[in-house]
């Protein structure tokens, strides 16, 4: 078990970054002065690694995830994807939220296909593969139903369908299970897992839920209270797949210890 504060490479990121942060700094403009949400982050991940984000509320998580996903802009410093500047939305990322945003006037199958439209991708493909994914995760049947018909876990499913869908390179995930009882998190967890390593994707995935972070992740980035630094980042040498067993091991509890004990660190 390692933690590595400030020590923001890994020894396999070395050399492979696809997503590399230097000393970025966000100030947000506000009524009573301007507000440093970021501070002099850096990091590397490499393709096909799963990172977690963990930090209290207000640490400038959602905000580093957005400046990532180009939704948003850094104040200073240098963000690349696979070695190029980036600071606009692209095609390579998907995007996921607390909540599902499904339209309630939509079924699900053209909830799931709206990234297909936006994006103008072909149709007759990406509607077999929006199928396949709404039968990967149980929900085939209900392709024709209005999301007002279905569970906070379900509408979260359809939500994954549809960032999925477009097959980006990168998923960005903001605290998407945040809403949902322990039992149907572990679930989604499980599948965001086993899509994740069937698809060989890069994920970057905020949440406040340290165990949830453990489990999921190769890495967890700790950050410091506003404004967000990177207190630690710890590496994950936990097996994969990850089985439902891994929520009770002892390792999970000594790395959950671990970060809390950087966390607490920090204040
Ligand atoms: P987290 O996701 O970790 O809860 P955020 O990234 O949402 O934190 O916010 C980090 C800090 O930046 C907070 O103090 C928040 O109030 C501030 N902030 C976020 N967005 C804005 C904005 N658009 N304008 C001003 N301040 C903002
Ligand atoms: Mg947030």
């Amino acid at each position: 078990m390692t933690a590595t504060p400030l020590a923001t490479e890994s020894p396999t990121t070395a050399g492979r970054s696809l997503i590399t942060a230097r000393s970025l700094y966000k100030v947000f403009p506000s009524s009573s002065g301007p507000v440093l949400a970021l501070d002099d982050v850096s990091f590397d991940i490499r393709a096909g690694e799963f990172v977690s984000l963990v930090g209290p509320s207000g640490c400038g998580k959602s905000t580093l995830l957005n400046i990532i996903g180009g939704l948003l802009h850094h104040s200073r410093g240098e963000l690349r994807y696979a070695g190029e500047e980036h600071s606009q939305p692209r095609r390579e990322f998907g995007m996921m939220f607390q909540t599902p945003l499904l339209l309630p006037w939509r079924t699900v199958l053209k909830n799931v296909m709206l990234p297909v439209e936006v994006l103008g991708l072909r149709k007759a493909e990406a509607k077999t593969r929006a199928e396949d994914l709404l039968t990967m995760v149980g929900l085939s049947e209900f392709a024709g139903r209005y999301p007002a018909e279905l569970s906070g876990g379900m509408k979260q499913r359809v939500a994954l369908c549809r960032l999925l869908v477009s097959d980006p390179e990168v998923l960005l995930m903001d605290e998407p299970f945040g809403a949902l009882d322990e039992f149907t998190r572990e679930a989604m967890n499980a599948e965001l897992l086993r899509v994740w390593a069937e698809t060989k994707k890069t994920a970057i995935f905020v949440t406040h839920n340290i165990s949830e972070a453990v489990f999921l992740s190769d890495r967890v980035f700790v950050m410091t209270p506003r404004p967000g630094r990177l207190a630690g980042v710890v590496e994950i040498d936990l097996p994969r797949p990850r089985t439902e067993a891994i929520w009770s091991s002892p390792e999970l509890l000594e790395y959950t210890a671990q970060i809390r004990g950087i966390l607490g660190g920090a204040h």
